[in-house]
């Protein structure tokens, strides 16, 4: 049977439900003793670990925490229920981040209810959530990032109300209407012959190396964005780009466009400001490389779509 590698963030378990955004945002939702409330400090979901099991927690709608919050989201209903994304905030201005989590950490820990609970760092630990609870974990720190950095008109500059429970935000002044933002970002699978090239940034972590990615431009497709992305930071020409699969990716608010590319040249001139490094390996490297059986390297992280396309090619299915 063919396996299918997991995609985190990437299932429809969440019923979205435009309409029910729009009821009134005084209504006391969170005297809605069946809904599921999630909490969110700094983009980090609030997660709980019991039999090696990574879960979210799910607080009462008459919780402790949730008198620290300062912004509710509507993400829609999970399993028939309404499930909301809670964003803590800093009670003092001259608290440091550090300061404000160890705070809450302290509270938590001495909560019975909660003492197996904490802020769990989703870009470090990708993994450890299910797939399920990854897209209402996804879905909640993308919603709450945009509403936390659109308060302002970008037109007129005046404070923006909230508007459909986080999903629009409006500018009672100039009359322009927000909406979340999603950024689209093209990753490619850049493939001569039996070799497929891999690179890393600056920014990744220690040894990890993935394929090429770039944002999309302003006029461009996702094609345009592939062949110009791969000749700037390694000077390739590429083409019979091919779309393979997409993955939305809330760091902070990025689609993912999972491409397939040729080329017919292996010679690089790598764009140091972009990549550390970037090398070619034929299928039989790749393959080792994913069992874990280098030293100096990682490969892409199962779950990510970087990690499908090179498990894709390995296995001749892309
Ligand atoms: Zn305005």
């Amino acid at each position: 049977m063919r396996e299918i590698p997991r995609l985190i963030f990437n299932n429809e378990i969440v019923a979205r439900r435009a309409d029910l955004r729009k009821v009134n945002q005084s209504t006391p939702v969170l005297k809605n003793k069946g809904a599921l409330n999630i909490i969110f400090f700094d983009g980090m979901p609030l997660v709980n670990k019991t039999n090696s099991q990574t879960r979210l927690t799910y607080l009462f709608h008459d919780h402790w925490l949730l008198t620290h919050v300062d912004l509710t989201v509507f993400i829609g209903l999970y399993k028939g229920k309404s499930i909301f994304a809670h964003n803590i905030f800093k009670d003092r201005k001259d608290s440091s981040h550090e300061d404000t989590l160890g705070y809450f950490n302290k509270r938590i820990q001495n909560d019975l209810m909660l003492n197996m609970s904490y802020f769990l760092n989703l870009r470090n630990a990708l993994t450890d959530i299910s797939d399920e609870e990854s897209a209402l974990a996804g879905t909640g720190k993308a919603l709450i990032h945009w509403n936390l950095n659109n308060k302002y008109c970008g037109k007129c500059g005046l404070a923006l109300s909230i508007k459909n429970y986080g999903w629009e935000r409006h500018c009672n002044s100039c009359n322009q209407h927000h909406f979340p933002r999603i950024d689209p970002v093209i990753i490619i699978l850049i493939i001569s012959g039996n070799k497929t090239l891999i690179g890393r940034s600056p920014h990744f972590p220690e040894k990890l190396y993935s394929c090429l990615a770039g944002f999309v431009e302003p006029g461009e497709t996702i094609e345009m964005a592939a062949k110009r992305e791969v000749q700037e930071e390694v000077g390739l020409k590429i083409y019979d780009i091919e779309y393979v699969a997409n993955q939305p990716w809330p760091f902070p608010s990025s689609l993912m466009f999972g491409l397939k590319g040729n080329t017919n040249h292996t010679l690089l001139d790598i764009d140091k400001n972009e990549l550390e490094d970037a090398v070619w390996l034929t299928r039989e490297e790749l393959k080792n490389l994913l069992k874990g059986n280098c030293n100096n390297m990682l490969p892409a992280r199962p779950g990510t779509i970087a990690r499908l396309l090179l498990e894709s090619w390995v296995r001749n299915e892309i």
